[in-house]
Parts: C-alpha cells; structure tokens; sequence
C-alpha cells in the first residue's frame, strides 16, 4: 500500500492558490531518508553522498539537502550554477558529465569541483583545456560484457555510452600520476532503478578489486570511490523497498575484505543517487477533468506527459490515489490520460481506481526524482509550478509554474506575438 503525505482537505485548500497540475515535495521525508543514507555509511570515514541534481533541479530541495550534508553531482553549466548558487562550493560538486562541452570543464574547475572523466581522450582534452590537471581528478570505469548479480542481468555495460575500459582506465591513472595529480578517484553506474540490497555491494566488490588492481600496477592509491546512482524505488506497490542500512553494510562487508587487507582502509565511499533521495518524497497532482467512453473508459486530467514523461517514455508504472478515496474500492479500470496530441500520453493503462468523478484530485506517487525534471513543452503544453510541503504542515512555492508569456519569451517577436507578452 502506497500512503500519500497529503490529503484530500489540504489540497483542496492549496488549489485555491495554486491550481493543479502542481509537484509537491515532501520535506520531512526528504530528510528523513537522507539521514538514514548518512546512518548507513558512517561507518565510512568522508563517505558522502553528491545528490544527481538532474534528478530534481530546484534549489530549495538541493539546499535542504546541502543541509543533511550532501554535496551534488551535476552534469552541465546551469547544474553547476545552481549548485554554487545555492552554496555548494570546492569538492561538494561533483562533475559528472559526458559529450563535455570543454567550457564547462573551465566552469566546473573554476568552481573547485571534482572533475569526473567519462571518456580516456577527455584526459588530454582537459588538460589542454585547462594547461594542467587538478590536484584530485576521477576517472569514470566501464567494465563492459553484462552486469550480473546472482546470475541475473541487471544491465549491459557493453552497450551503454559511458565510461572506460579497463585497459584505458589504467593507463588514465598512469596519465594522470605523471601529469601531478595527487588524488584519484574512480567512479561507475551500471545499472538504473535497481531494487536490490545487492546493487552497491555487488558493485562495490568489483571496484574495489580493482582498486587493488590499479595500486599494484600503477602505484595510485585511490582516495574515493563513486557507486554514483541506480539504487531503485518501488514503483509498485507490492515491490519490496530497498533497505539502505542492509546495503551500507552489505558495502561494509566488502569494504573489509578486499580494501583493508590491501592496506586501502581510507578509501572515502560517495555515492551519486538521485531516485533513491527524491522519488518517494514528491508527488504530482492532478484534477480529473473529462471521461470519455469509447471502446476504453478513459479519464482525462489536467496534467499530460509534460509534466511526467516516465509513463509515456519508459512505459513506467506510477501508482495513483485519488484524495479523499484511498480505501474505497478499485473496483473501475480508466486509462488516465492527459491531453497531448500523442496516444502514449497516459498516466496509467487499465488502472483499477475507485470510481472516478470530475474534479476528483489524483496523487502520482514517486514523481520526486525524473519527474518536472524532463519536462518539456510539446504542444505548446506549460511547466507546473512545484510546491514543498515544510515540516510544520505549510506549503511553500519553490518554482511558479511557467506562463504562456515564459513559453514566447525566446522567440523572435517580430511584432506578431507582441499582444501576449
Ligand atoms: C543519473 C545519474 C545519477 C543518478 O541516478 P539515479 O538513478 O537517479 O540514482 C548519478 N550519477 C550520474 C553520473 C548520473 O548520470
């Protein structure tokens, strides 16, 4: 069972000043799931966690987690300005990327951020960018073939775009020594949305063999290594919740078996997560505002793919439950759709909901994290404000939503469009 955080009465009287679509935040859940991430690595000295600013890039959520002591990771120039914006500074950013734009290296070491290579010719490319290296650089690792735990596949490293091979990787480490880089970092995501204990151990272990692998042929002890993202949420809700403190220590267990002995005890342990921080904690809500029958029983709301494209793009499950409704029966199958000229735009597929009446308020649960943030504007469709609901039960706008005057703000005028700005 899925429980929302809000209820019925409560968004009635937000939508008064704040008509839906809206994203809402959860702020205590927000901090209480980043201090059991916190609780599950202390026992790692320097272990942080680099929130994926990708995930959920509105600044009132990265400065509460600024708060709980995370840093960020970011992927681009505005995910960089905002985290300096927002008063991350030096080694609490972490520079991500890959297909870099060479001016953002310039930006990210500007900043002091740890740059994080994904490709072996970004090496010299950096360094002709910046006439030298940094003093602390991470190189991105690619082990390709398949990524298994217990003889499951959770992903195909040999197919995906990012990283370095192990051959290139080594030889980055050799590079870098050389250039006068005095501390190293390694980093690897191979596999998304996993709801497993075993994803940060299982990768874990490999690395940190590796690890010794680079010591012993290169000399460069490792100061950190980045799991980076991909611990997963249960869409479902019948899908078992990843336990963090069972995965801490499953890292833990790792850690002291194949690091200590090898005298590599001081690794620092940073992770990357994105979903993990925030799906849970944010919501889209929605109003129904149409039905129609046909040889479907569809209910249309007043949000669409825009505001939540996981469904239409993945196919991705995201549980409903209507305010007001959460025990009646779901005894009626809708498909809930919002209003894009596109026959993907569907929330849900042969959803059982309770009966549905117009102006019933919809809660897409695990819209936190890969929500607002690939957004667009298909259709002329606009972006939603986003709302965060505090600790002490008020609500607070953290992003308006975007008006028709935003969406013809970068257009070429040309007198034509003068009467709507
Ligand atoms: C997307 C991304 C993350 C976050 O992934 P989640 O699945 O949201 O945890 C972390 N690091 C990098 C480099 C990413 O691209």
């Amino acid at each position: 069972m899925k429980t929302p955080y809000i209820t019925l009465d409560q968004v009635k009287e937000i939508a008064k000043t704040y008509p839906t679509p809206f994203y809402l935040y959860d702020e205590k859940g927000i901090r209480e799931n980043a201090r059991k991430v916190y609780k599950a690595f202390s026992w790692n000295k320097g272990f942080k966690e680099y929130f994926a600013v990708k995930a959920t890039p509105n600044p009132s959520i990265l400065r509460i987690l600024k708060e709980e002591g995370c840093g960020t990771d970011c992927s681009s120039l505005t995910e960089l300005q905002m985290s300096d914006a927002c008063g991350f500074h030096g080694h609490d950013i972490m520079f991500s990327s890959n297909d870099t734009p060479l001016e953002e290296y310039k930006v990210a070491n500007e900043l002091g951020a740890i740059i994080n290579l994904d490709d072996f010719t970004n090496i010299q490319e950096l360094k002709d960018t910046l006439g030298s290296f940094p003093e602390t650089m991470s190189l991105r690792y690619n082990p390709g073939g398949y990524f298994r735990i217990a003889n499951t596949i959770m992903d195909n490293p040999q197919d995906a775009k990012y990283g370095m091979t192990t051959a290139q990787l080594i030889e980055g480490y050799r590079i870098l020594k050389e250039g006068g880089v005095k501390h190293f970092g390694m980093h690897a995501f191979l596999a998304s949305n996993t709801v497993t204990n075993d994803y940060y151990p299982t990768l874990a272990k490999e690395l940190f063999e590796l690890a010794v692998k680079i010591k012993a042929e290169t000399g460069v002890a490792l100061d950190f290594i980045n799991l980076s993202g991909g611990v997963g949420v249960p869409y479902k809700p019948d899908q078992k919740s990843n336990d963090i403190e069972a995965i801490g220590e499953g890292v833990h267990r790792v850690f002291d078996e194949v690091l200590v002995p090898h005298g590599l005890g001081d690794i620092r342990i940073f992770t990357e997560m994105g979903r993990f921080m925030l799906a849970p904690y944010g919501a889209l809500i929605t109003k129904v505002i149409h039905f129609k029958h046909t040889y479907k029983e569809y209910a249309g709301v007043d949000a669409c793919a825009v505001n939540l494209m996981r469904p239409a793009m993945y196919g991705a499950y995201h549980h409903i439950t209507v305010l007001g409704k959460e025990n009646a029966p779901c005894d009626h199958t809708y498909d809930v759709t919002g209003s894009l000229c596109e026959n993907n735009d569907k929330f849900a597929i042969d959803r059982a909901l309770p009966e549905l009446e117009k102006g019933d308020y919809l809660f897409i649960h695990d819209a936190g994290a890969h929500g607002f943030a690939m957004g667009y504007n298909y259709n002329g469709k606009l972006w939603s404000a986003e709302l965060l609901l505090r600790e002490d039960g008020s609500v607070k706008l953290i992003r308006r939503a975007e008006t028709p005057k935003d969406y013809f703000a970068t257009l070429d005028i040309d007198d034509c469009m003068k009467k709507y700005l």
